[in-house]
């Protein structure tokens, strides 16, 4: 078949694709690859932009015979414009499935390919939405339509693997810059972290994928590592990314997926560069990335469906860590880390204190199921964006609640504390809501609901003015037995 020119390639990478030429593309692509594809709007933007999902998938009747297959979500440039490559890269590889050299990868894969995650920020030259949000910091209160699409997608397809493309300037302008230094990695990727997320998904994303990754993407000719979190100064101490549910990544692993980022470098702006801002080379690395994701995630089938099945099931002693933080590592407080002078371009080797241990705490002993008694339509809403089941109580009845009171102190972030628990029997009144943890949502709604996680509403301003310190807490925990 013809090769198809991405709007990339059409423009001589003189400039990004816009949102428009990128929904044309891929109702071209998809009309080309018949019934290999199926383009799905998944939501609109902030502005009203449509949002697509490019289905990729041979289900003729000998396929369908076939063991199962598995499901691979990539969700590309979500920083929008600000990070423009991911979603160059993955029209390539969408090319490259349905109508070129890549085609036999769907004898293993299905895809869904959201190459255009954030289509106002595109075009707006914004990582953010038309909203002016970030949406990669939005899934805890879905407060935005891009990332309600991207959550609401996960529970549609139920993808085995989420890849999350993003990038990262080596110049950070007002921080690392400021101290004469540039960062210098080539490829970074890291796994949903949380502590909340079942310890046999994360032992295998970090002891197996991770390592066959690094050493797949080093084959290629890129130097490639665990990710290391924005070096935004010489003296902070380095930890791996984001720990809250707030990120795209953790959500869709507490939502049971292996979920994994990618992160590539640009180059400074202000930079002489071969292609407008380098998209070329960009692209490029994106490009490589994705195809040595997918020659590691072939062979190791079995083990990602055995790890994500085990994922859906209730922890083992019936209790999660509401929080995790990043501590030193005893075995080697301290790392060197390449940077770059900016002056002379020349590398260093940097002495940091090394964060990169995970502590999880606050271990909660999961209830059989929460209980809204005020505040319920706030819930209600906040419930259905998240798609987790509830029912309006109808018939008043008893049972063993749990409740906590919190005292908070007087700053904006007053950090939350348990002042007492009350363990009474009592009646829960029609028109309260009856929240049950079912598998699916078990390790997500405590993060979500209790005010003592780092990753619940209540660390932002609307929810956390509705708590009553040194009264009982609204939302309460059955603790009947009979689950
Ligand atoms: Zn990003």
């Amino acid at each position: 078949m013809k090769r198809i020119k991405t709007p990339l390639e059409q423009n001589g990478f003189q400039r990004y694709s816009s949102s428009e030429e990128i929904v044309h593309y891929l109702q071209t692509l998809a009309f080309a690859a018949g019934q290999f594809a199926r383009l799905d709007c998944i939501g609109h933007s902030a502005q009203g932009r449509e949002i697509l999902a490019l289905y990729c998938g041979d289900d003729s009747k000998n396929q369908r015979a076939n063991r199962q297959k598995l499901r691979i979500m990539l969700a590309g440039s979500q920083h929008g414009a600000s990070e423009a490559a991911g979603c160059e890269a993955l029209l390539y590889l969408a090319r490259a499935i349905l109508t070129g050299e890549l085609q036999q990868l769907l004898e293993h894969f299905e895809f869904i390919m959201i190459p255009n995650a954030n289509p106002d920020g595109r075009e707006r030259d914004s990582s953010k939405n038309g909203n002016d949000v970030n949406i990669n910091r939005d899934f805890v209160l879905l407060s935005q339509p891009e990332s309600c699409a991207l959550d609401a997608a996960v529970l549609h397809y139920r993808p085995a693997v989420v890849l999350d493309l993003h990038e990262s300037a080596v110049l950070k302008r007002k921080t690392l810059g400021l101290e004469g230094y540039l960062t210098d990695f080539e490829a970074q990727f890291d796994v949903a972290s949380h502590p909340a997320i079942s310890e046999n998904l994360q032992n295998y994303a970090e002891l197996q994928l991770l390592p066959a990754l690094i050493a797949a993407v080093e084959t290629r000719g890129l130097r490639a590592q665990r990710y290391i979190r924005e070096i935004t100064s010489t003296k902070q101490p380095v930890t791996h990314g984001d720990l809250t549910m707030r990120t795209f990544r953790n959500k869709a692993g507490l939502r049971g997926a292996l979920a994994i980022l990618l992160e590539t470098p640009m180059e400074p702006k202000a930079d002489p560069h071969p292609t407008f801002r380098n998209i070329a080379v960009r692209t490029e690395k994106q490009w490589c990335c994705l195809q040595a994701l997918l020659q590691v995630l072939q062979p190791q089938q079995p083990a990602i469906l055995s790890a994500i099945a085990r994922a859906m099931q209730l922890p083992p002693q019936g209790n999660i860590a509401l929080n995790g933080s990043y501590v030193p590592r005893n075995e080697s407080p301290v790392t060197r880390i390449n940077l770059r002078r900016r002056d002379t371009r020349e590398i260093e080797s940097i002495e940091f204190a090394d964060h990169r241990a995970i502590a999880a705490h606050d271990f909660l002993q999961l209830p059989s199921a929460y209980i809204v008694h005020a505040h319920v339509e706030v819930f209600a809403e906040l419930f259905e964006r998240h798609r987790i089941s509830f029912d309006k109580v109808t018939e008043p009845f008893e049972t063993v609640l749990e409740n906590d009171v919190f005292a908070y102190g007087d700053t904006p972030e007053r950090a939350l504390r348990v002042l007492d628990t009350s363990r009474d029997r009592a009646v829960v009144m029609s028109g309260h809501l009856y929240v049950p943890l079912l598998p699916d949502t078990a390790r997500l709604l405590p993060l979500l609901l209790d005010p003592r996680s780092s990753s619940s509403v209540f660390q932002y301003p609307q929810f956390i003015q509705l708590i009553a310190a040194d009264q009982p807490f609204f939302i309460a925990r059955v603790a009947d037995q009979d689950r």
